[in-house]
């Protein structure tokens, strides 16, 4: 990514909020901030759920698994059409790097939507999920996930696991992929469809993904598919320290966000604004 202009500012609270209002408004494209002045406030820690499934699970901390699964797992030649359509038509010409597209006509999109969608499900836009979520717009998945630029054996995490179909995007480019989700309900379906479509190796929790995952930190990337009103500091302290990087929508909620690039160099964080997007809104635990 080119960086046009580049500039930092002073350490410090008030260096954290001019940074906030900037990611949140019409502020400049491109910017460097130091590490320093985002790892000044808050709390770096929340108490966690681990998703059924999980390295190590508490008993009794599981998300509801559900009894009976709303979506189609089996995939036939119609549904593989209809995903060759939308990926040469929709999605090739948002993004041209081949593993991505690959992995964009591998993922069976629609047993990630709820069986009333399936006739939607090859479409190019988001669905409802349940829960006032939805999942994201396939070209916007294969452009996000192109931006993280990710390479077998990267570890990559992801805030908002959802219908779970990013993170099965994420996992046909790389064995290490984590994956967070503040809804029981959301957390439970998708770890039991990872299960049953042979993505089982994905590494899920349910928790306020503001905190990341410290204990396998660091990350080669994070992607963020909520929007928070700003860059959330215990995500940028878990990225990799040489060329780590995070995609992640940052705006108000309810209205369009700016996109950002952001890559860590040592002390230096890059951002660079790449478009306007909408995403639901990051919820925090306190919220709920
Ligand atoms: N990546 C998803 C997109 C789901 S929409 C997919 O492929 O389907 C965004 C998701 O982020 C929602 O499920 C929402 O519940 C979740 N979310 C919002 N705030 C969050 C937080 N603080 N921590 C973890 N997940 C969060």
């Amino acid at each position: 990514m080119q960086h046009r202009k580049r500039w930092a500012i002073a350490v410090g609270m008030a260096a954290l909020a001019a940074l906030v209002a900037a990611c949140g408004g019409d502020g400049e494209d491109e910017r460097t901030v130091p590490l320093e002045s985002l790892l000044t406030p808050v709390e770096t820690s929340a108490p966690a759920e681990a998703a059924a499934g999980d390295d190590a699970p508490t008993p009794g901390m599981f998300p509801p698994t559900p009894e009976s699964l709303d979506r189609q797992l089996d995939d036939d030649a119609g549904m593989r059409q209809r995903r060759e359509h939308l990926v040469s038509t929709y999605v090739a010409s948002v993004v041209q790097t081949g593993r991505v597209l690959d992995a964009m006509r591998t993922v069976p999109r629609h047993a990630f939507v709820p069986t009333r969608y399936l006739d939607e499900a090859y479409n190019d836009h988001p669905l409802p999920i349940g829960y006032g979520q939805t999942i994201s717009q396939p070209s916007l998945v294969a452009m996000m996930t192109d931006l993280l630029a990710l390479e077998a054996g990267d570890r990559v995490l992801e805030i908002g696991t959802g219908s779970g179909y990013q993170a099965a995007i994420l996992r046909e480019l790389t064995p290490e992929v984590y994956t967070i989700e503040i809804i029981p309900e959301l957390a439970g379906t998708a770890r039991r469809i990872f299960d049953e479509l042979g993505y089982a190796d994905i590494h899920t929790l349910r928790a306020d993904g503001y905190y990341g995952w410290e204990a396998f930190a660091p990350f080669d990337a994070i992607i963020v598919t909520a929007a928070p009103d700003h860059l959330p500091s215990p995500l940028v302290a878990q990225l990799k320290a040489e060329g780590g990087r995070m995609v992640i929508p940052i705006g108000p909620p309810g209205g369009y966000q700016s996109l950002w690039f952001v890559q860590r160099h040592g002390d230096d964080i890059d951002m660079s604004r790449v478009l306007d997007v909408m995403f639901v809104p990051f919820t925090r635990e306190a919220d709920e």
